[in-house]
């Protein structure tokens, strides 16, 4: 199964998107914690990353690309895979598409985590990473809003889209995801025995 997970900074995107990779036996690929190991030890691409992400604001798409592309041909994602917090921009769904079309491997849904922004201000004030400060938790979600949430159209338009509800408790909301997720999983078990 081939999942992309959209939702704002705050919507609990990381806690649902290790519940899903587990019980499905997925590979999951966040775009963020890549960059962050990268910024961690200190390469050329981390350096520059961190740059964007003390300020809220997103990483240019050739640096995501090359990092996703790389990741995508790695052995464990045969058997499918969560991509968690990308694409974030509509050229990057658009680059990936492309990806995917050559080696004929459609995503299979896309699911968008909804949640009200006080929600999200009240989780992100709770947390306590550099990129959690007021100012800077303002500017991701802005840049959500602007660059991310086109993404929902775009997918709404293939067919792709489906919208959880990410307010309740953890368990309430992976019931959620697992009534769109077990049929899917059927059907490409079933498509590939
Ligand atoms: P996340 O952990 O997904 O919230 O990502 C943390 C930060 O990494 C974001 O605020 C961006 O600066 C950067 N980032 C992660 N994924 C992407 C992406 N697909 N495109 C651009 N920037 C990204």
């Amino acid at each position: 199964m081939r999942i992309v997970f959209i939702g704002p900074p705050g919507a609990g995107k990381g806690t649902q998107a290790a519940l899903v990779v587990e019980r499905y036996g997925i590979a999951h690929l966040s775009t963020g914690d890549m960059l962050r190991a990268a910024r961690d030890a200190q390469t050329e691409i981390g350096k520059l990353a961190d740059h964007y992400m003390s300020a809220g604001q997103l990483v240019p798409d050739e640096i995501i690309l090359q990092i996703v592309q790389d990741r995508l041909l790695a052995d464990d994602c045969r058997r499918g895979y969560l991509l968690d917090g990308f694409p974030r921009t509509l050229a990057q769904a658009e680059a990936l598409d492309q990806m995917l079309a050559q080696d004929s491997t459609p995503l299979d849904v896309v699911l968008e985590l909804r949640v009200p922004d006080e929600e999200l201000f009240r989780r992100l004030s709770g947390r306590a990473r550099a990129d959690d400060k007021p100012e800077v938790i303002r500017q991701r979600l802005v840049a959500y809003r602007q660059q991310t949430e086109p993404l929902l159209d775009y997918y709404q338009r293939r067919g792709l889209l489906q919208t959880i509800d990410g307010l309740g408790t953890v368990e309430d909301i992976f019931q959620r995801i697992q009534q769109v997720l077990d049929p899917l999983a059927e059907r490409s078990a079933r498509q590939q025995p």
